[in-house]
């Protein structure tokens, strides 16, 4: 009995392995990238299918009228970006090459995500009704960056493949059926809608943390974002939180990874 358990637990290891099993999307060696992951869907399928939805979304909102209205707001947006974006290489050589793109959705809701490939999108409610300052911003990005290095709505499409639910997900990714359309919609639910796993969320704050201080952001920032956060989760929660869950040991864990990244914030500062 022991013997056939060992034997079909090898075979699974096996067939996994052959699907391209566990790895990791980011460099060993830095804060947050330790975990291994499951990945049975390629980077090359999420980014296809993703861009796709993002494109759609673009389309949307510039036939609304609401992509972009406030030039000062994506210059602001975008200086941010543009210092965190070169410290990616510390987590994957190929993600600096990415065509990072920042675009602003206008509306009051307080909501910022990372598509897979470096597509940021921020509405501008979340700077405004929060006053964020520029390093709490940085703090939202590099959390939401975090995500996209560390390819997590790749992670949830391949944990769905997983499954016998995600039989009809697998089926439209090797594109056994279901229209172009319809796969970007899922890639797109996928990838910014559903709500991410607690442990993606720490991975991101983590590594979100050690790409602002390594831009120049003080760390700091990241305690007083997820305070503003949590005090306008009274009444009706934001948007950001329903996709970031937090765990009631968010702050701790951040002021606890401070002192660990404080050297590249002073160094980034010489
Ligand atoms: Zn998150």
């Amino acid at each position: 009995m022991r013997k056939l358990l060992l034997r079909s637990s090898l075979a699974l290891t096996l067939s996994a392995t052959a699907l391209t099993g566990c790895s990791s999307t980011t460099n060993p060696g830095v804060i947050g990238s330790d975990r291994q992951q499951l990945l049975l869907v390629s980077s090359e399928q999420v980014l296809q299918l993703s861009a796709q939805s993002y494109n759609q979304t673009l389309q949307e909102a510039r036939k609304k009228g609401v992509l972009d209205t406030d030039p000062a707001m994506k210059a602001r947006l975008e200086r941010i970006a543009n210092r965190l974006i070169p410290q990616v290489s510390a987590y994957r050589g190929d993600a600096a090459r990415w065509n990072w793109d920042v675009h602003t959705i206008k509306s009051d809701q307080l909501h910022a995500y990372v598509m897979p490939g470096g597509k940021i999108m921020v509405y501008p409610g979340i700077v405004d009704r929060l006053n964020l300052t520029d390093a709490e911003i940085a703090a939202i990005m590099g959390h939401e960056m975090a995500h996209a290095l560390r390819e997590h709505a790749r992670e949830r499409m391949s944990s769905q493949y997983a499954t016998q639910a995600g039989i009809g997900i697998a089926a439209s990714v090797f594109g056994l059926s279901q229209g172009q359309a319809q796969l970007a919609t899922i890639a797109g639910d996928l990838g910014i809608s559903r709500p991410h796993s607690r442990t993606q969320e720490s991975e991101a704050d983590k590594i979100g943390l050690v790409l602002m201080a390594k831009a120049g952001y003080d760390p700091n920032a990241s305690l007083t974002l997820w305070q503003k956060m949590q005090r306008a989760s009274k009444g009706a929660p934001p948007q950001f939180l329903s996709t970031h869950p937090s765990s009631g040991n968010r702050l701790a864990a951040l002021s606890a990874l401070i002192p660990d990244v404080m050297p590249y914030y002073n160094q980034a500062r010489q």
